[in-house]
């Protein structure tokens, strides 16, 4: 077998795939400025299939990175892009990649303490630190996993757990929400069988957030009926809005029913680095489980989230398992990420955000997320004078807003205008429904995302709806 098609590689051969990476790497972040946000560029789909077959050929890596170009990186949205506004962005920094670079080739085993003692160490570390973070001090327990949605699977099987959940009771357990609440949520309701539970959807103040005479009357109306208030689940940051719904009203009501309190902050929890944000954000403390995006608010690449619950004892009620062939891992003192979440076998992820945390400090952090803040704010008041209707003031990063010149409903004028845009593809804002109508929203949250990127957004919007509304607004 000649080196070139081994899979140990000579420290030759590495050095020089390396290189051609690099160049890439360096290639795609140096023209990041140019390349555009929002990519529809019809290029055959079938091609892609084509390239994408798998078979028993080699092909060279050159070739490789170039079909990767052409085929995967120039289509689609680029989150890498700071002209991204849509969603919830976050960028993915450099040095996060390189943390998972190290993961990858020491591939080091992070699922059980006795594996890997340093690794799960790292873990709990960062655990410790993002725990801190929200307000909790000590007896805690977390886990890091894939993103927002699994941490939210994972608190809500514990809440599950903790509250004895069965099919006895199912029936006569409420949950309540409210319309931001996170689509996961409702998926995680749906994979843990709590769909027999009773939902309410509380309603919401002109900020979007939880009302809290709402809310209490609704539990006490409950509670007369004998049922049994199982859960709240609370915004701090909504994925739409930003809404961050009143904590510590509703950590009293959950006091007084025994309910469970859970805080979606997927979003909103890093900006916890600031001090707007802390203010905002007091009382996330307060909740039995939390769980936090660090590939949103830490501009981590995709497949960063992190649950945390008030009481480790919880977490590990709800995930401990043994098996005969585990045995040789059992720790008395120590417990393993494997005793924490459904997850067995699982990526290194401790790294990506352990090495940029390490190698930066959390100070710039801090900094860039105050830039975001104040951004928000800079587009809030410049859109207003562009005309359009901002719904309401940024609680953190995102701003909704409609364009409602002219007669009649403006959903067709707004959804002409987000398609203009993505025409252009320079910047790339995403849309939702609010109030039962089309609203545009830009949320600001990729570490590359500057005064610049949302000036270009602005001139677009004045372009656009210019020439949509014959002369504009002036
Ligand atoms: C993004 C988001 C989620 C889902 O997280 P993923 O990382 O996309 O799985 C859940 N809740 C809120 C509020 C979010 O913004």
């Amino acid at each position: 077998m000649t080196d070139e098609f081994s899979l140990e590689e000579s420290a030759g051969t590495r050095s020089a795939f390396n290189r051609v990476v690099l160049d890439f790497a360096n290639g795609f972040l140096e023209s990041l400025e140019d390349q555009k946000a929002y990519s529809n560029r019809k290029s055959s789909l079938a091609e892609a299939d084509d390239w994408l077959g798998i078979d028993d050929s080699p092909t060279s890596l050159e070739q490789i990175l170039d079909d990767f170009r052409e085929h995967v990186v120039d289509r689609g949205l680029n989150p890498a892009s700071g002209g991204h506004m849509g969603y919830i962005p976050g960028g993915g920094i450099y040095s996060a990649a390189l943390g998972d670079y190290l993961a990858a080739v020491t591939n080091r085993y992070a699922g059980v303490f006795y594996a890997s003692p340093g690794a799960v160490a790292m873990e709990e570390a960062l655990i410790r630190w993002a725990g801190n973070l929200v307000g909790y001090d000590g007896g805690f327990g977390g886990n890091l996993t894939s993103g927002g949605s699994m941490a939210n699977l994972i608190a809500l099987a514990t809440a599950r757990t903790q509250k004895g959940i069965h099919a006895g009771n199912v029936r006569q357990s409420v949950i309540y929400c409210t319309p931001q609440t996170h689509h996961s949520i409702h998926k995680a309701i749906a994979f843990l069988g709590l769909q027999e539970c009773l939902l309410r959807e509380i309603g919401v103040d002109e900020k979007f957030r939880l009302s809290v005479p709402a809310l209490r009357a609704r539990m006490a109306g409950d509670v007369q009926k004998g049922l049994s208030p199982f859960m709240v689940v609370a915004n701090a940051g909504s994925t739409d809005t930003g809404a961050i719904d009143p904590l510590h009203q509703i950590h009293e009501l959950c006091e007084a029913y025994s309910a469970w309190f859970h805080i979606d902050a997927a979003y909103g929890g890093f900006f916890m680095l600031t001090k707007l944000g802390k203010d905002r954000l007091s009382g996330l403390g307060y909740a039995d489980s939390v769980i936090l995006d660090p590939h949103k608010g830490l501009f981590l690449p995709y497949g960063s989230g992190i649950v945390l619950v008030k009481k480790l004892k919880h977490l590990l009620d709800a995930n401990r398992y043994n098996a005969n062939y585990m045995q040789d891992a059992l720790n008395a003192d120590r417990h393993s990420p494997a005793d924490l979440s459904p997850e067995l076998s699982k990526h290194f992820r401790g790294m990506r955000m352990w090495l940029p945390l390490k190698l930066y400090g959390v100070g710039v952090f801090s900094e860039y997320l105050n830039e975001k803040l104040q951004l928000a704010r800079y587009l809030y008041g410049q859109l207003q004078k562009l005309g359009f209707n901002v719904l309401c003031e940024p609680e953190l990063s995102v701003v909704v807003f409609r364009y409602e010149v002219g007669p009649g409903g403006h959903d067709t004028l707004n959804k002409a205008i987000l398609e203009a845009l993505l025409k252009d593809g320079r910047v790339f804002i995403s849309s939702t429904i609010l109030q039962g109508r089309y609203t545009l929203r830009a949320a600001i949250l990729s570490f590359r995302t500057h005064k610049k990127e949302v000036d270009v957004l602005l001139e677009l919007l004045q372009q656009i709806t210019s020439e949509l509304t014959g002369d504009g607004h002036r």
